[in-house]
């Protein structure tokens, strides 16, 4: 791994993944930090599978402050840590690191706080809703802890595989029958308050399969994937009938303001961070 020159006046901040040359977090911190004035140097640093702990050493020595983890390596970044927070520990998955007084590697996932901020900011009300995921990987078990704390009916998840869904509902079995599998082979007789896409199907630009009866004209529909326009699991519902839909741009706007905040103390305001990431879209 090659670090970038660094700049002595500047706080040193990374995002690492393989690949990394997509993400959007450098252009995401460095509007937050001129909110603030604050001098940041915030790089996209490509590390391979299996490179982590070495990264993180390498970074650590050069007196970097704070590290986003994407895919492939959420669930190491997780286990390398010593001081992981309760929400990290319940998903075995980390987005957020940083180093404490003494050293020690600390761990957050912010995915569910942004993924929480953002449908506020959208009006939705997760109380007493009932809520279909769809998917069971780590996008999905990752935000279910704080979606659980906002107080939902119920959280069905469905996934391609049907294996996996019920694992994922096996390790929030403390919460009684807040997550549970969604029974397929039962008719749906009232639509979801929420379904929420939280599948790679949009990676492949197609759209997940959608269970019969799961949309309303009331139904919230939200994709954690994003893109240049409409996602094709947006088009999907909007096609079915459903007007309330959104993309996870703003998610991923909010997780990094929360993340921003653990390394600087400080939470910006994610707003015009979001219109100029997409100034003509209405999504
Ligand atoms: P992951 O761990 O690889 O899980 C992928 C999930 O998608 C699995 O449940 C898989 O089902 C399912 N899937 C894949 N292709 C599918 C298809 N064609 N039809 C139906 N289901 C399909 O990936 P992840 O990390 O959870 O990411 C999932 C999505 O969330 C990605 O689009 C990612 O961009 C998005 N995300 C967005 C944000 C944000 O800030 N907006 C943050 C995190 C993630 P099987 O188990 O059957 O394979």
């Amino acid at each position: 791994m090659r670090l970038p020159p660094l700049l002595a006046e500047a706080r040193f901040c990374a995002v690492v993944g393989f690949p990394v040359t997509h993400s959007k977090s450098p252009f995401i911190h460095r509007c937050f930090a001129e909110q603030r004035g604050l001098a940041l140097q915030y790089e996209r640093i490509e590390v391979a599978p299996g490179m982590l702990a070495e990264a993180l050493h390498t970074l650590r020595t050069a007196g970097c402050r704070g590290v986003n983890v994407t895919l492939p390596h959420k669930e190491v970044a997780a286990a390398l840590a010593k001081a992981p927070c309760l929400r990290v520990q319940r998903t075995g998955a980390a987005n957020t690191l940083w180093w404490d007084e003494a050293g020690d590697l600390n761990a957050d996932n912010t995915d569910g706080r942004g993924l929480c901020r953002d449908l506020s900011s959208w009006g939705i009300a997760l109380q007493g809703a009932r809520i279909l995921m769809l998917g069971a990987g780590g996008a999905a078990v990752g935000v279910i802890p704080d979606l659980l704390e906002a107080g939902p009916a119920a959280i069905e998840v469905w996934n391609r595989t049907a294996e996996r869904a019920r694992a994922l509902c096996a390790r929030f079995q403390e919460s009684g029958a807040h997550v549970r599998a969604l029974d397929t082979e039962t008719p749906l007789t009232h639509p979801f308050d929420l379904v929420i896409n939280a599948t790679a199907a949009g990676v492949q630009g197609t759209a997940p399969p959608i269970p019969a009866g799961a949309l309303g004209p009331a139904t919230a529909c939200y994709d954690m994937f994003y893109g240049a326009g409409p996602t094709p699991f947006v088009d999907a519902c909007k096609r079915a009938g459903v007007s309330r839909c959104r993309d996870g741009l703003g998610m991923l706007v909010e997780q990094a303001a929360v993340s921003f905040e653990r390394w600087h103390g400080w939470l910006p305001d994610t707003a015009p961070v979001l219109a100029a990431l997409r100034p003509t879209r209405s999504l």
